[in-house]
């Protein structure tokens, strides 16, 4: 009879959540999807020192968020509760002396200072560093004295000197480790906590997972485990190792070269749509290399067997063309509503908006989501139609021909005569114009209506008309502007930059 199939992640809750963490989840929840399977999510807090509740929560939190729901886990229990080791560490020990009965794991008394000599000799002796095996001789009463004694132990599984032990991958294949470079793993500590080794394998084992999906880093600790399921006797689970996701140097992702924080993502204004595809696309592509998709289409399109192992580039560029992909097929009024909190960071309305601000917002959005690749790119781009003060800016060394040239055609459009009149024109017409709200029709009108009254070239009417309504060269089309900020606000606009500079 198959086993039901039982998937995990498995974080340690010390820090930020990672974004490692989220794709190991989202191809977790794949194959447990395909599968009708179970999801469940563990804490691995067993580094008591390193472990959060802060840390916990944003994991939970930035997984929720996400949309990588699970069905088991600490904060909403299951058949296999506790699913947070520090709420088991009653029973490693158990279960860590059990192996000692079974004569597949044995006390180890070394102090500190042997231990370190230890790797001082290897060190001189070039030798690959690890635990001699002092204490695995020691007879039942030279143990039975030492505890008796109170001595300070830890409890080491017994490696095999012989033979080897293969790592089955159902991606890689078989992957040979030569037993006797493998560690007597340390499984119990002497605080009486159990290493990582020890409570993942016991907690694999109880909580029935059946495929352990996990990042690449750990495949030097799969024949430890391998080795520890043999020694209680219990079935191994699959183990599936996915591709590191890397720096474009191709080093391991780190901090240092890229952000790995959940919560930059998402303080930074990613759609999770965005986050879950870009992430779905490392090492995996959804049928015919389609691009675009959403966590439903990846999970009930997903085969594992289809994951390729070159290692993924976290590249930010990919990832902001699809959040951009991703932004533009969102229901605008949603995307709005996702963009208000980064609306209000700028400072462009307290609590409250207007029925008329929440128009002209979801009018701003459908204009700037166009090329826009954040939320957070979307609202400091709006600064143009909220700050109504400006002035034009001065060229300055650092900046470019092109750059250059912009600010040069501001400053010439007011001081020209053609430029002023075209000011004092279209001013005229907005005074003229009946009703406060202006319609992108109507604003185009008033804009075509003054340049054919004055008679030259569009860039000698439209430029000046940019200085005084933007104070920028390029940017926001005028008659959106206009319609966005209404007839009161653009006659102010003008009439502060005729005060400034002398219009
Ligand atoms: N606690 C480990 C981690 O932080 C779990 C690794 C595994 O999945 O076995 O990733």
């Amino acid at each position: 009879m198959s086993r039901k199939i039982r998937t995990r992640v498995a974080p340690s809750p010390t820090g930020d959540p990672h974004v490692g963490t989220a794709y190991i989840a989202m191809f977790n929840i794949a194959f447990a999807h395909v599968n009708n399977g179970e999801f469940i999510l563990r804490i691995e807090d067993t580094d008591q020192v390193r472990s959060t509740k802060e840390s916990e929560n944003m994991i939970f939190d930035s997984l929720k968020w996400l949309g990588l729901n699970w069905s088991e886990g600490p904060d909403i229990s299951g058949p296999y509760a506790p699913y947070r080791q520090s709420e088991r560490f009653d029973m490693y020990g158990d279960y860590a002396r059990e192996l000692v009965e079974k004569g597949e794991a044995y006390y180890c008394f070394c102090t500190p200072e042997r231990l370190s000599n230890l790797r001082e000799r290897q060190k001189a002796m070039k030798k690959a560093p690890g635990y001699d095996g002092h204490c695995r001789s020691l007879s039942k009463e030279e143990v039975k004295a030492k505890l008796d004694a109170g001595d300070p132990y830890v409890i080491r599984l017994k490696m095999p000197y012989e033979g080897q032990t293969i790592v089955h991958d159902r991606l890689r294949g078989d992957i040979v480790f030569e037993n006797n470079i493998i560690d007597d793993q340390v499984l119990l500590k002497a605080d009486g906590y159990p290493t990582y080794h020890l409570a993942n394998v016991v907690d694999d084992h109880l909580m029935k997972i059946t495929t352990v999906i996990r990042a690449e880093e750990w495949i030097s600790s799969t024949p430890k485990h391998i080795q520890l399921y043999k020694a209680f006797g219990w079935e191994k689970p699959e183990f599936i190792h996915m591709p590191l996701l890397r720096n474009s140097d191709r080093t391991k992702i780190s901090k240092r070269k890229n952000p790995v924080s959940l919560n930059w993502y998402r303080e930074e204004g990613y759609l999770k749509e965005g986050l879950l595809n870009f992430l779905g696309m490392m090492a995996y592509s959804v049928k015919e290399g389609k691009e675009i998709f959403s966590l439903e289409e990846f999970k009930d399109t997903f085969n594992i067997d289809n994951v390729s192992l070159g290692g993924p580039v976290f590249d930010l560029v990919k990832l902001g063309w699809i959040n951009n992909q991703h932004m533009r097929l969102k229901d605008l009024k949603e995307l709005t509503d996702l963009a208000v909190p980064f609306f209000k960071e700028e400072g462009y309305f307290g609590n409250e908006m207007t029925s008329h601000e929440r128009i002209a917002m979801e009018r701003i959005v459908e204009l700037l989501r166009e090329h826009a690749h954040t939320l957070k790119e979307i609202a400091k781009e709006a600064a143009v139609y909220y700050k109504d003060e400006y002035e034009l800016p001065e060229v300055t060394e650092e900046m470019n021909k092109k750059e250059r040239k912009g600010i040069e055609r501001l400053h010439k459009g007011i001081a020209d005569e053609t430029g002023k009149k075209s000011i004092k024109l279209f001013l005229e017409k907005l005074k003229e114009f009946p009703t406060e709200e202006i319609e992108l029709e109507a604003a185009k009108k008033l804009l075509t209506d003054t340049l054919e009254e004055i008679g030259e070239g569009p860039g000698k009417v439209y430029m000046p008309l940019r200085a005084v309504l933007t104070g920028e060269p390029r940017g926001a089309d005028l008659y959106n502007l206009i319609f966005v900020i209404g007839k009161k606000r653009t006659i102010k606009r003008i009439e502060n930059m005729i005060k400034k500079y002398n219009i």
